[in-house]
């Protein structure tokens, strides 16, 4: 049996630290150990460079079924970055120590890379093919990986019907109304839009010390306090909505869908898997304008994170636009359509099944990602794509502090869980 651990460790110790605009390395080194790892056990990768050295990894394991559609398997190599001087251990070392793997990528997520290579090293045999794809680039914009494969090798995802990747499959300790723990396990279905804006404010430039009533600087402020002000009103979509009511079921706890806000304060822990998609969000994250105290600028220049829900894209963007005020002009840096696949399909009832094969007691529920992954490239190609990363987590684990955080580790026990969840659903679905 190929020991996941150990394979995690291994993709751990490729620094794959993604930069973004380009500025990435080790997604090669990583790639070719994956292509090793899979040539091992028989199955043919191809690598892919997107640019020099942005490499990806594209394989498929051939199930006993070939007249079923594939499942697309997807992960991401690349991993932010990680200053030592903020670790107790050094981030790319791979280390065990305590029960835990640590290491920057160990949650995010060269932990479900592993355990996909470990279960094809260990001979799995799929009912259905499997596409394995192996990414660079998530962690910028997916221009070198996800998207670029789809852009370019598209024929390689052909009648896939189904994804599974990060975030979601693993355990939430929660508390019920009459005191019990649920293990709630949420699986991603949708995924909120990304409409990343830049903003330009013009105006009459001019001496700081006289009356402007052009003033770009001024304009653009107050866009952006308006846009971040804004109280965007609930939406409910089908993930989120069935992720409340069958979360207040798990927990015996009242859900009024005609009062959300009330519903998720009475959630408590559970709350935080809902309360970033029930509307939509208008976050300033960058500002640029003026070169000298004394000088109003002609132009000031900010960005905008806005995220959408399904279904309501053109409301807000409508919204943001009334927002904007005179000499404000908006265009998008970065552009994609929220991702939606059905709650209730066999693929998300084998999903719960392979996790209550491992946790009887698994309450297994839909949810609605607040930000966004690679789905959002393979989603438009009509697949359905879930966030399924399976993962055991003890209770008190930190578990959203990991990703992207100091200190990234996953629990042994954790990984080990993940790898025979993930058997199960890869050899039965
Ligand atoms: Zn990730």
């Amino acid at each position: 049996m190929a020991d996941v651990v150990e394979l995690c460790s291994r993709l751990v110790r490729f620094d794959t630290t993604n930069r973004g605009l380009g500025d990435a390395e080790g997604e090669r080194e990583a790639a070719e150990f994956v292509a090793g790892v899979l040539s091992g056990a028989g199955i043919e990768p191809k690598i892919l460079e997107s640019a020099p050295r942005r490499a990806n990894v594209l394989a498929r394991v051939p199930g006993t079924d070939p007249t079923l559609p594939p499942l697309l398997v997807q992960g991401h190599l690349d991993v932010v970055p990680a200053d030592p001087a903020d670790w107790s251990v050094p981030p790319f070392s791979g280390e065990v120590r305590d029960g835990y793997l640590w290491g920057r990528g160990s949650v995010d997520m060269k932990d479900f890379c592993a355990m996909v290579l470990s279960l094809v090293a260990d001979g799995l045999r799929p009912r259905r093919d499997l596409v394995l794809a192996f990414v660079a680039d998530e962690e910028d914009r997916g221009e070198w990986g996800a998207h670029w494969l789809v852009a370019e090798h598209r024929e390689f995802f052909d009648g896939c019907a189904a994804a599974i990747s990060e975030s979601g499959g693993y355990t939430y300790h929660v508390p019920a109304a009459d005191g019990r723990t649920v293990h709630l396990y949420p699986i991603g279905t949708a995924e909120r839009g990304t409409a990343h804006l830049r903003l330009t404010a013009r105006g009459r430039a001019g001496h700081g010390s006289r009356r402007n009533d052009e003033n770009a600087v001024v304009r653009l402020v107050g866009a952006l306090h308006r846009i971040a002000a804004h109280r965007w009103p609930v939406r409910l979509t089908p993930a989120v909505e069935a992720f409340l009511v069958r979360t207040g079921e798990a927990l015996g706890i009242e859900v009024d869908l005609s009062d959300v806000d009330g519903t998720l304060a009475r959630l408590g822990p559970a709350a935080s898997l809902a309360e970033n998609t029930v509307r939509a969000s208008s976050t300033p994250t960058m500002i640029d304008a003026g070169y000298k105290v004394n000088v109003i600028p002609s132009v000031a220049r900010a960005q905008v994170d806005v995220r959408t829900l399904p279904g309501t894209e053109e409301d807000v963007l409508a919204t943001i636009d009334t927002l904007l005020g005179p000499g404000v002009e908006r265009e998008f840096v970065s552009h994609m359509p929220p991702v939606q696949a059905p709650a209730d399909s066999p693929w998300f009832t084998a999903m719960a099944g392979a996790i209550r094969a491992e946790d009887p007691e698994a309450v297994v529920v839909p949810y609605c990602m607040g930000g966004g992954t690679d789905a959002k490239a393979f989603s438009p190609l009509g697949i359905d794509c879930y966030g399924f990363a399976p993962l055991w987590l003890p209770a008190g684990f930190p578990y959203r502090a990991m990703a992207h955080g100091v200190d990234e580790r996953v629990p042994v026990e954790g990984l080990e869980f993940g790898k025979r969840v993930l058997g199960h659903l890869l050899s039965t679905c």
